[in-house]
């Protein structure tokens, strides 16, 4: 297989290239990165030599290029998008470029390319807030201008599969947490705060409620759905540790020795989703299930920036 993935010098895209590059000794990845502030070299140092990777710097909305790229490959991932809602709420503009130009543009070249698969990385987000679990098939109601372009590019991935026979399949994954994640995110941001001797904010009253899923186990999904998932399809993937932001702080702060008086509530985020929940019985009943328990993966991740000060340094403001 030839996969080109987008977006993969960034958290998820980089551990899923080590993870496929490892596992199929026989295919090729193409990374195709702008390399935003998001997106970091570092994260493939190991694999700059590798004989069956290549990577090349550019945009996913550069038509020219992408379709050059993509003539050569029989899969494609989209992983690359804009990604911090707290940067959509300052501004869209770029949200709108990458999260939903970009998927036209790469939509639009595997209409002419000869694709097998085409997964669209998407988000729980898409669902906005919600009591009860969300089903695939669940009405989409984005809340941020983020989700909302992460929606506009699931909903594009639909249509170039209903009118083009494009071979879209689209994944909506729960918050991810893992090694090489950029420090503006919860886990990494309240790690790297403690382990430098600042506070963490933690947002309105910390009772926001997200699903987690450690980034390895999320790999493995998407290697499932890459080979055995149905073309048209979406699949939810969720760790099933659901946790306020509260509980997930003291678990840090416990980790790191540290107590409460670290914390520091400050103004809530505009528009910000009580709760993410997500049913994840379609992709269970295919095999999947996380092989991670939450605690030994956060563990284990926590040990990963204390061991890895010089990535996560020249990252933080
Ligand atoms: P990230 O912010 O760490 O990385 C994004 C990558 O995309 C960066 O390497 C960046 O340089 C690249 N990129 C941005 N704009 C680009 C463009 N125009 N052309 C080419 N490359 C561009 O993101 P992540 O956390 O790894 O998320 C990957 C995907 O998974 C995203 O689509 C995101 O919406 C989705 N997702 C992430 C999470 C999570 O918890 N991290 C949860 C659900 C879904």
């Amino acid at each position: 297989m030839r996969i080109l993935i987008t977006g993969g010098c960034g958290f998820i895209g980089s551990n899923f290239i080590r993870h496929i590059l490892d596992k199929y000794k026989d295919y090729k990845i193409c990374n195709l990165d702008k390399l935003t502030y998001a997106g970091n070299l570092e994260n493939l140092k190991d694999l700059e030599t590798h004989p069956r990777y290549k990577f090349v710097r550019g945009d996913i909305c550069n038509k020219k290029l992408v379709f050059d790229i993509m003539k050569h490959s029989n899969a494609v991932i989209n992983f690359a998008a804009e990604t911090h809602v707290d940067n959509s709420i300052k501004d869209s503009n770029e949200f709108i470029n990458t999260n939903i130009k970009g998927t036209q543009t790469l939509l639009d070249a595997a209409k002419l390319c000869n694709i097998r698969r085409f997964i669209q990385i998407s988000t729980d987000e898409v669902y906005g807030s919600t009591n009860k679990p969300s089903k695939e098939e669940d009405t989409l109601e984005p809340n941020s201008p983020y989700a909302a372009s992460k929606a506009s590019a699931d909903m594009l991935a639909r249509a170039y599969n209903v009118t083009f026979k494009v071979p879209t399949v689209i994944t909506r994954s729960s918050n991810n947490f893992g090694p090489y994640q950029h420090p503006e995110k919860l886990i990494p941001l309240f790690t790297t705060n403690l382990l430098s001797g600042k506070k963490v904010p933690l947002y309105g009253d910390g009772l926001n409620v997200r699903d987690w899923m450690y980034v390895i186990d999320n790999c493995e999904a998407l290697d499932l759905i890459l080979h055995q998932g149905e073309t048209g399809h979406i699949y939810n993937l969720g760790g099933g540790n659901e946790k306020t932001n509260f509980e997930i702080t003291k678990l840090i702060l416990r980790e790191l020795g540290r107590d409460d008086s670290c914390i520091e509530f400050v103004k809530d985020r505009l528009g910000h989703d009580r709760k993410y929940s997500l049913n994840t019985s379609k992709i269970r009943k295919m095999g999947w299930k996380p092989k991670h328990s939450f605690e030994s993966a956060l563990k284990e991740t926590i040990s990963w920036y204390r061991e890895n000060r010089k990535w996560w340094l020249r990252l933080k403001p």
